[in-house]
């Protein structure tokens, strides 16, 4: 064949430049696509030999990516099905071209080069990213072709002539551009490799590595070993979720999870196979890790795939948003990779997928929720977070987890919603028939709190989550009928759970207002306003609350709820005197001097026992406790 030069028919001459600087931050990607062409020829081959279209030998595919730092040349090679010239001409110069006049019209909409690469057919032409010229030697599978060589240094003008190839498949050739010298090094290539080509269907070769192999005995009768050089085949080409889940034991997963994660310490608590082709293709493992308390950190870990090649760890507009704390691969070629974050969103096979994987998620729960559940119990800590946010945020998935989602009291039991309602339905009834739940967010510290509470027979839940601000709402919606949350302690106990019975108070009414002035006086801090009230004899003499209300607008606020103009009010301090309290009546009875530092202290003992006396006002009271010793 002779030379035969020609041009690639497309209106903008100048395409190149533009490729080159748009694409420039993302141009690794260039390797995953021409590795893909590759596996595609190397599937091809294999398939046109079931189908008995090619009764030649297919032998072991391979695709084998080398580099020359000298030359500075990157070389794509497979051994699959090849193109002739013809071939070339159609399917790079036209088709991989196609779109091409398009992309220079819309390229100014995109948002990144993975939504312009796929869309315009710029599959191929990825490597004038980081190339000046482009070379493809290949030899169609066909009886008789002849090899064919195709070169084109970027500009729309090409030259094809006789190649050199000797067997069946394509070398691609890449003259590496200077401002991407970066590509020709082998930790660089290597990373890309591990990148995108980890789980690849094809062998994929990456030059040599060393190993030790026995080499007979030395004098002493001990074993030799010789250091040699082997195939660095970087994939593996049967990751574990392209196989039938009967195919797999615990083990599998959980050395596939390692593959995965190499730097993970953590082995994940279980896991869901994903296996569906109708009406939407889609594969995977998604792994439930332990998940700490740092919702932040933990997202990004799911990595999506199109038949087993790389395409990104942002799966953000895919699955829903709490999804994104499990770990794994999901792979489904029908997810459009390529297009704007929009349209992603109102995409059928998308929502459907997401809906799919939820309903998953959800029903795996539940059934180790049914089948196990002292196994589940003993999960919680692990999941707990990860089902409050999907009950959060979804609400097809809070429909069910309103069955297993578990609340755990001080004495660390557990319960479900219908379960607790059931337990305090009878107990913590006020007189308007609220069932009032008490909840502790920090138990060590409410502790003085949580005991008066349990003294009258009262359970508190422990809520101290990162979510469970939201979460108390979401209790009193869904947990049952009429019920209200109130922390144990937003104020003493009596007024939590009111109940019909009236206490009277010991104390006239001149000297109740003379006890709250007394203890205003002595407290002196604006912040906080005493009331004298009727509580029963063994409640403390004095306590500081925080009214439930404003407290949880102030950490809706703090959590991003939407509430801003709450997080600017100070505290909401209560400090109720118990008038009943025989210690009141004697702080009257004393001389004034006394009677101030006996409230004084009082007051501090409030304090302190909810961890608000510190600093100054801490010392003054220990100097006082010990004069009073
Ligand atoms: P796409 O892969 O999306 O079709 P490309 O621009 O990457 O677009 O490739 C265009 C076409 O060129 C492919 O569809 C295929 O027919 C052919 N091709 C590319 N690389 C190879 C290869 N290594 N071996 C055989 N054919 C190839």
């Amino acid at each position: 064949m002779s030379t035969e030069k020609g041009t690639i028919s497309i209106h903008t001459e100048n395409i190149f430049p533009v490729i080159k600087k748009f694409l420039y931050s993302d141009n690794e990607i260039f390797l995953r696509e021409l590795v893909s062409n590759a596996v595609d020829a190397s599937q091809k081959i294999k398939r046109l030999s079931s189908l008995g279209q090619y009764n030649g030998e297919v032998g072991d595919l391979l695709v084998d990516v080398k580099f020359d730092e000298a030359a500075k040349t990157i070389t794509i090679s497979d051994n699959g099905i090849g193109m002739t010239a013809e071939e070339i001409k159609k399917y790079i110069n036209q088709i991989a071209f196609s779109g091409a006049t398009e992309f220079m019209e819309k390229f100014k909409e995109a948002n990144d080069a993975n939504e312009i690469i796929g869309r315009f057919g710029l599959g191929f032409y990825s490597a004038f990213m980081v190339a000046d010229t482009v070379e493809i030697d290949s030899l169609s599978y066909q009886e008789g072709s002849e090899p064919a060589h195709w070169t084109c240094d970027g500009s729309t003008s090409y030259e094809i002539s006789t190649g050199t190839r000797t067997t069946r498949g394509t070398d691609i050739i890449l003259h590496i551009n200077d401002e991407s010298a970066e590509f020709l090094s082998k930790a660089r290539l290597q990373e890309i490799l591990d990148k995108y080509a980890k789980f690849l269907p094809v062998s994929v070769r990456f030059g040599t590595k060393t190993t030790s192999e026995p080499d007979g005995e030395d004098e002493e009768g001990k074993p030799k070993y010789k250091s040699v050089e082997v195939d660095n085949i970087i994939n593996n080409t049967n990751p574990a979720w392209t196989k039938a889940p009967s195919e797999l034991k615990d083990e599998d997963y959980l050395a596939f999870y390692r593959e995965l994660y190499p730097y993970s310490m953590d082995e994940p608590l279980f896991w869901i196979h994903l296996n569906v082709d109708y009406p939407f293709n889609l594969t995977g493992i998604l792994y439930f890790p332990k998940i700490k308390n740092e919702l932040e950190i933990q997202r990004n870990k799911i990595k999506l795939y199109s038949r087993q090649v790389f395409i990104t760890d942002e799966v953000k507009d895919i699955v829903p948003e709490y999804l994104m704390l499990l770990h794994g691969v999901i792979d489904s070629p029908d997810i459009p990779l390529n297009v704007s974050r929009s349209f992603l969103q109102a995409d059928g096979n998308v929502k459907k997928i997401s809906n799919y994987i939820t309903k998953k998620v959800a029903d795996k729960l539940q059934e180790i929720f049914k089948t196990d559940r002292k196994g589940f119990d003993e999960k919680w800590n692990d999941i707990g977070l990860f089902i409050k946010y999907g009950m959060l945020s979804d609400e097809k998935f809070a429909e069910k987890a309103n069955d297993f989602c578990l609340v755990k009291n001080t004495k660390n039991e557990s319960f479900t919603f219908k379960e607790y309602y059931e337990k305090v339905r009878d107990i913590q009834v006020d007189k308007d028939a609220n069932v009032v739940y008490l909840y502790a967010s920090d138990a060590a510290q409410q502790d003085g709190f949580i005991q008066t509470a349990n003294n009258k027979g009262y359970d508190v839940l422990v809520l101290d989550g990162p979510l469970d601000t939201h979460f108390t709402s979401y209790l009193e919606q869904k947990g049952g009928e009429k019920i209200q949350l109130k922390r144990v302690d937003s104020d003493v106990i009596d007024r939590l759970i009111q109940k019909d019975e009236k206490i009277e108070l010991v104390l006239s009414e001149e000297e109740s207002k003379k006890a709250s002035d007394l203890f205003q006086k002595a407290i002196d801090r604006a912040d906080m306003k005493v009331e004298v009230e009727a509580l029963s004899v063994d409640e403390l003499p004095v306590s500081v609350t925080l009214d439930e209300f404003m407290r949880r607008m102030k950490d809706m606020a703090k959590t991003g709820g939407g509430m801003g103009f709450y997080g600017n009010l100070p505290d909401n301090y209560k400090v109720a005197v118990n008038g009943n309290h025989p210690l009141i009546k004697r702080i009257l009875d004393s001389s004034d001097e006394e009677a101030q530092k006996l409230a004084k202290q009082a007051f501090d003992l409030a304090l302190l026992s909810r961890g608000l006396l510190t600093g100054a006002d801490l010392t003054s009271f220990v100097k006082r406790s010990v004069e009073m010793i």
